[in-house]
């Protein structure tokens, strides 16, 4: 199967031809630990696990490397709100261990498979003043009052994976001028801190480094001065990715940092621009509560990843009543290969829409088999080894809300009576089972004052 992947460096979907065949390599730039994440900071963790996954299934070896931001003055801010009474130093460190922890369990309901690296910026910083070093040594950064800059104008390629023109650039720049930069658009690649403020000791002076410089280091460390793909969001595209491109090329002298440029779309939700003052805005962890995961994975997953996603109540409620038909039809069934159409449809830029349309197929066929193997390889494996285990596992269950659908539960338990009342016990029978598959137990007895055969149930955990 080849692998085609859409390249916003040059706008065209290509076939992904990897540095090494033998070891592939991606960066994702993650998280700022510094509040809970929200459904839309879910998109690029699950589309790029699809994609981590099907790299996998295709290549021998895959490094996936997914920073965490844990310097930033949002962390700052939140530190010093929150632990008042604390050092900042200490007050960071809590916002940013309770927050990442957070995270990490978040991401694990969701179905997402840790990345092979989670390195932290605070653990880099070494990497980050060597890189600015020889940015400073090749003539394309400056010190000046305690800040070192890039000298934008010095890089003749700036600007070309935005595709933004100059008057653009400094159109949104002009809003940051400041006296110590010889270029409106000249960026921060380290300033100065404060005595309270975090800080560390460098050839400039104490200080704390900018946004951008933190995902040339850690890509640098942990996949080399040039891999395959980097991913995020479309919101990173300017300037976070440009300024990481200009970073890492004119200290390395590669003309790449990375071959292959994926964003995934936004989402929103019902139709408006997710935030907190028009009350829609979602977090991870409160969808969780009434959601499993799987259900918010699948939800996920209907869109293509390029296309704006629009999250609905709605769309949840699908995703539900179809995992549960699924479930019930791999009860039992041992998992297959994914079949190759579906392996087909992923491999065309992640077209996760047209490969639920295979999988829809496969289960309409009753293909047990194939369509577990197809739903293991998008992440969904707990969800599959339950069912076809016949048991609701943790993977299924969410935290709070029950793992069954009661109304589903409530027409099979009276379905069985009818049964049982009718002597029909063969099909009693199968539907104690199939009531078993999805973890309800079943008690038998008669009412007391008629003497009519009733059936209570209850979870089983
Ligand atoms: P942030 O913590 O804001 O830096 O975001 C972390 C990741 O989530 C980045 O890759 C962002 O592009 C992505 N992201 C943030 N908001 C959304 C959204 N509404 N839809 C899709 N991706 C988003
Ligand atoms: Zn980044």
């Amino acid at each position: 199967v080849a692998l085609r992947l859409y390249n916003t460096a040059t706008r065209t979907k290509e076939d992904f031809v990897p540095i090494d065949p033998a070891h592939v390599r991606m960066y994702v730039c993650g998280p700022t630990v510094y509040d809970f994440a929200h459904i839309g900071n879910a998109r690029p963790v699950i589309v790029f696990d699809v994609l981590y996954r099907l790299l996998r299934h295709l290549y021998p070896r895959v490094t996936y490397v997914r920073n965490i931001t844990d310097v930033d003055d949002k962390i700052n801010a939140r530190a010093a709100r929150d632990f008042p009474e604390l050092p900042l130093n200490e007050a960071i460190r809590r916002v940013t261990e309770a927050t990442n922890a957070q995270f990490q369990a978040d991401v694990a309901a969701l179905g997402a498979l840790p990345p092979t690296v989670q390195p932290r910026a605070t653990e880099h910083i070494a990497e980050m003043i060597e890189i600015i070093a020889r940015l400073i040594a090749r003539g394309h950064a400056y010190a000046a009052e305690g800040h070192v800059l890039f000298d934008v104008p010095s890089d003749a390629d700036y600007g070309k994976l935005a595709r933004r023109s100059l008057d653009e650039m400094q159109a949104g720049a002009r809003v940051e001028v400041a006296p110590y930069k010889r270029d409106a658009m000249d960026f921060v690649l380290w300033k100065p801190s404060t005595e309270e403020e975090p800080g560390w000791d460098s050839p400039w002076g104490r200080g704390r480094p900018g946004w951008h410089i933190e995902c040339s280091a850690m890509s640098w460390r942990h996949l080399g001065e040039t891999f395959d793909i980097h991913g995020g969001g479309i919101d990173l595209v300017f300037p976070h990715h440009e300024n990481e491109v200009a970073q890492t090329t004119c200290a390395f002298g590669h003309p790449r940092m990375a071959n292959v440029w994926m964003h995934n779309g936004f989402l929103q939700v019902e139709g408006e621009k997710m935030s907190k003052s028009l009350g829609n805005f979602y977090t991870i962890r409160e969808l969780l509560d009434d959601w499993p995961g799987d259900v918010l994975r699948l939800t996920m997953l209907k869109t293509h990843y390029r296309q704006p996603i629009d999250w609905t109540q709605r769309a949840m409620e699908e995703s539900r009543a179809e995992l549960d038909g699924w479930r019930r039809l791999m009860h039992g069934t041992v998992v297959g290969e994914p079949p190759a159409a579906f392996v087909e449809a992923l491999s065309d830029d992640l077209n996760t829409a047209q490969a639920l349309t295979v999988l829809r197929a496969l289960a309409k066929s009753g293909d047990a088999a194939g369509l577990a193997g197809a739903l293991a390889l998008i992440g969904f494996d707990d969800f599959v080894a339950g069912a076809s285990a016949g048991a609701v596992q943790n993977g299924w269950m969410p935290q709070q809300a029950p793992g069954y659908d009661t109304s589903l539960v409530e027409r099979l338990v009276a379905e069985r009576l009818a049964a049982r009342k009718a002597r029909n016990f063969a099909e009693s029978d199968r539907l104690r089972d199939e009531l078993a598959a999805l973890g309800i137990q079943l008690k038998d007895g008669k009412d007391p004052a008629t003497g009519e055969p009733v059936t209570t149930w209850e979870a089983m955990r």
